[in-house]
């Protein structure tokens, strides 16, 4: 959440940090600020909304500077207003920060500081830290900075800026800070997106770190003052990843980008019908499994549940991280707890894994973002290779999530000594090339969403393996929407839903032909003698449903276990046409943000 961008080198850093700012939109669009240290002064710019706003403003157009810091805001402390905007500055304007994530402390630290004489211009959490620093500092801003983060809890990621000084210092607990290394220019930044453009050469800050960032270097201390020596990453992805390449929106092209996101994930991990995976677990002590995600994640996990519980035969739970981290739930070296999450930052999934961990169960992840902060805690794992995912609906991660999952599953089965079953393998094989077929299917789900775009709520049911589709279905139209959705276990929908429906209240059913297929069918029959309007995701002929249905979607039929994959594109492309079609910004939906980096 929130995006962080830092310049120090001989660039114009206003265009360097706007440039930051508009790859990190997505982790936040609240409002965005921008700071241009000088030997006189610190020049502070602040909007409310998007960067354009900042952009157009008429102060930016007459900034200029070699060093500076950049801000995109997900607020959690204070309204989304100019005040509250980031960067912050002290009480004397010699200092200023931008800040990511929670300072939980910051009532009492902020009460301290009212009595010591500081005065406070904004409502947030973060602004305490300029304040601290600029009470610590005796002419060391390195030791100011630190003094400063010692006393904060919470969690943060923190670039500041003092005035005078060609250096910029990065703090981070938590939350994720990357460094850019350049020449004779450096970067620092939440997220290497917004500097990918600059340079590919990086240094992920490690919890607990402490970065002196200059035009000519870097130095990373521990926050005893200890040097870290550090290993430089390159970025796997260009900056073509992370551009829209032609498509509206970011969250259409990651739909469309799925037949090679799902090849993707099994590239090198299929040989025969063996399941090569280096998850660096022995699998075979397990005893039970416990999925913890949030989100579209979890609903990636109640999938994999199923597999597990069918495949691997291991008892498996899929819980929302933020209810597991806190539940009183007995852990011990039998169990291994995947931590499911496409940026491997978000807060609470992290903090599951490491609960997990400290209680000795074996952990792995599932995750997209190389060298993030839960793949660097966990014992092993399965990165998706995605490819960078800028919507703020997840759709690709989705997708590979499950892949992964039902790999996982068959991995453990034949470490347990079980095989493969025969279809598996071919089945998955095939994905992408259905995935295609369904794509070109845009033009008839365009048409169904321009006849459900004027609808205030929208039923979504399935059954069994998908039920969490119909789940996940609900959750992107929500999302991007802003129509009101809910998905159901279709056999739940006598038991309170069904009295939402009334003539043309549409109901989306997923109908795969599997053993589910005759109840689902009876549903379906349920809404069509109560008027409501039924759109089905099917994989028989549509004429074996006609009649039935106002609008049949088709999908190429699969193995019942993987038709998830399938059945949540065209619900993908639903919900996508549908919120285009109201004309909404569907790349930065109300309210939510990428990578959910606070509690
Ligand atoms: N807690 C801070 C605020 O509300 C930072 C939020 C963010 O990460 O964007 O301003």
């Amino acid at each position: 959440m929130c995006g962080i961008i830092g310049y120090v080198g001989a660039r114009d850093a206003v265009q360097v940090l706007l440039n930051g700012l508009r790859r990190l939109e997505y982790r936040g669009y609240d409002s965005a600020g921008i700071c241009i240290s000088s030997a006189e002064k610190l020049h502070i710019a602040r909007s409310v909304g998007k960067v354009s706003a900042l952009e157009s403003g008429p102060v930016l157009k007459k900034l200029y500077g070699t060093v500076g810091i950049a801000h995109t805001r997900w607020a959690t402390h204070g309204e989304p207003t100019q005040e509250n905007a980031h960067p912050h500055a002290d009480c004397k304007g010699e200092f200023a920060i931008v800040h990511n994530g929670i300072i939980e402390n910051y009532a009492e630290l902020k009460q301290m500081l009212i009595e010591k004489g500081h005065v406070f211009r904004s409502e947030t959490d973060s602004e305490v830290v300029a304040h601290l620093i600029e009470e610590f500092y005796d002419g060391s801003f390195e030791k100011a900075v630190r003094n400063a983060v010692s006393l904060v809890a919470g969690a943060f990621g923190i670039v500041a800026a003092h005035r005078g000084e060609n250096k910029l210092i990065a703090v981070r607990k938590s939350s994720p800070i990357v460094i850019g290394i350049g020449n004779n220019e450096m970067f620092v930044a939440s997220d290497p997106a917004a500097i990918v453009e600059y340079t590919r050469k990086v240094v992920y800050l490690g919890d607990g770190e402490l970065a002196v960032i200059t035009p000519l270097g870097y130095t990373v201390k521990k926050m005893s003052g200890e040097k870290v020596n550090k290993h430089v990453d390159n970025i796997s992805f260009s900056l073509s990843h992370i551009e829209k390449k032609g498509f509206k929106h970011f969250m259409l092209k990651e739909i469309f980008e799925q037949p090679e996101s799902v090849g993707n994930v099994m590239r090198g991990r299929l040989k025969g019908s063996e399941i090569k995976l280096s998850i660096n677990v022995d699998t075979r002590a397990v005893r039970r499994v416990i999925l913890v995600a949030c989100g579209t994640s979890w609903h990636a996990a109640l999938i994999g549940k199923q597999y597990i519980e069918k495949y691997a035969k291991i008892p498996c739970e899929a819980d929302y991280a933020s209810e597991f981290r806190y539940r009183d739930l007995p852990l011990s070296k039998d169990d291994l707890v995947v931590a499911i999450s496409q940026s491997g930052e978000t807060a609470d999934t992290l903090g599951a894994a490491l609960k997990a961990k400290s209680h000795g169960a074996k952990t792995i992840g599932i995750i997209n973002v190389v060298g993030s902060a839960i793949s660097r805690e966990v014992d092993g794992g399965i990165y998706l290779h995605a490819g960078p995912e800028v919507g703020v609906a997840s759709t690709k991660a989705f997708t590979s999530q499950v892949v992964a999952l039902f790999l996982l599953a068959l991995y453990i089965r034949l470490q347990n000594g079980g095989l493969v079953p025969e279809d598996a393998i071919s089945e998955l094989k095939q994905l992408p090339a259905k995935i295609d077929s369904i794509l070109d299917n845009a033009g008839q789900i365009q048409r169904i969403a321009s006849e459900i775009k004027s609808a205030s709520s929208i039923l979504y049911l399935g059954r069994g393996i998908n039920y969490p589709v119909a789940l996940e279905g609900a959750l992107k139209l929500k999302e991007v929407s802003y129509i009101h959705a809910e998905g159901y276990p279709a056999g739940e929908m006598k038991h309170g839903p069904i009295a939402l429906v009334e003539e043309g209240f549409p109901v989306v059913f997923i109908a795969t032909k599997d053993s589910n297929y005759e109840k689902v069918l009876a549903n379906i029959s349920e809404i069509r003698a109560r008027k409501g309007r039924v759109i089905v995701v099917a994989d028989v002929p549509g004429v074996a449903l006609e009649g039935m249905a106002d609008f049949i979607i088709e999908v190429p039929r699969t193995i019942p276990d993987l038709s998830p994959i399938l059945n949540v594109i065209p619900l993908q492309m639903l919900a996508y046409y549908t919120a285009d079609l109201k004309g909404l910004d569907v790349d930065k939906p109300r309210n939510l943000a990428k990578s959910v980096t606070v509690e």
